[in-house]
């Protein structure tokens, strides 16, 4: 049985942001299905975690690249009630490349799993939670990035790229569900202390970042799931197709 809020789905539940935002769902009401793709132990602490305090979560692993795994994501979420909320939070940074450095491999992988993951759970999610389906609503968050904005040169612009057409996503698919009771808005994190920055190839990425922050430190995935817990939550009631910046003043 669903707990009163209803169900919501956190993509890369296990760690960073998204484990972050699974705990303050959690603790708001939400039965959490953490999505993971490889870290069975993460995930099982943050079900334990939301569990400790009273709260109903399960893990589901899955890659968001692939749409068999997207599928069996939405219908474990299905078994458990009715879905309010995803939260398209999976996603990989890696090395820090020219373009001109880059395989091929390795940018199929990053736009399959940024874009294409983003995409297939929002569709997942509109044939769930649209009224013109049959649903009764629901908030639909993004990740972003700052990215987007700065286009990441020598750093990864294929990621900036990946999280430009998130930020697309976002606007286009929250006007064009907009009467359907679904509410798509994005945040749009800085840098932010997790352990995706192990992936740059940067040691000490996160530090050597700080000054060109204006508030001159990184950000707290806290502080980014507070920003995801409101844009689900009926205090963002008038709020779609937006992009809410959670970065110290940087975008
Ligand atoms: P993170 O600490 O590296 O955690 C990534 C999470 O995504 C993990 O739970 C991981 O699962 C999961 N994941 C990775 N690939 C997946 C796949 N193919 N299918 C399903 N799950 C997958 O990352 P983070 O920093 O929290 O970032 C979360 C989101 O915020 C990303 O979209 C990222 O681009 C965005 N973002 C982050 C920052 C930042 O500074 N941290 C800034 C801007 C935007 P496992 O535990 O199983 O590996």
């Amino acid at each position: 049985m669903a707990t009163e809020a209803g169900v919501a789905i956190v993509t890369g539940g296990s760690r960073g942001i998204g484990r972050a935002a699974a705990l303050k769902l959690g603790n708001a009401g939400y039965t959490v299905v953490v999505n993971y793709a490889a870290n069975e132990t993460a995930a099982a602490e943050v079900v334990r975690d939301i569990a400790a305090k009273g709260g109903k979560a399960v893990a589901v692993k899955g890659d968001v690249a692939s749409e068999a795994d997207v599928l069996a994501l939405f219908e474990a979420a299905d078994r458990l009630g009715t879905l309010k909320v995803l939260v398209n939070n999976a996603g990989i940074m890696g090395h820090q490349n020219r373009l001109d450095e880059m395989t091929t491999e390795r940018l199929r992988r990053l736009f399959d799993i940024n874009i294409m993951g983003s995409v297939l759970c929002a569709r997942e999610a509109v044939k769930r939670m649209s009224t013109k389906h049959g649903g009764s609503g629901g908030a639909i968050v993004n990740l972003g990035s700052a990215a987007s904005v700065l286009g990441a040169p020598s750093l990864g612009v294929e990621y900036a790229a990946s999280k430009g057409a998130i930020d697309v996503l976002t606007i286009g698919l929250g006007r064009e569900v907009a009467s359907e009771g679904i509410r798509v808005n994005a945040v749009r994190p800085g840098i932010i202390d997790t352990e995706i920055h192990d992936s740059s190839g940067i040691k000490g990425r996160v530090q050597m970042m700080r000054e060109q922050i204006p508030m001159k430190r990184e950000g707290k995935a806290e502080e980014v799931a507070d920003a995801i817990l409101w844009l689900c939550s009926d205090q963002s009631s008038y709020v779609t197709g937006s992009i809410i910046p959670v970065a110290g003043g940087r975008c």
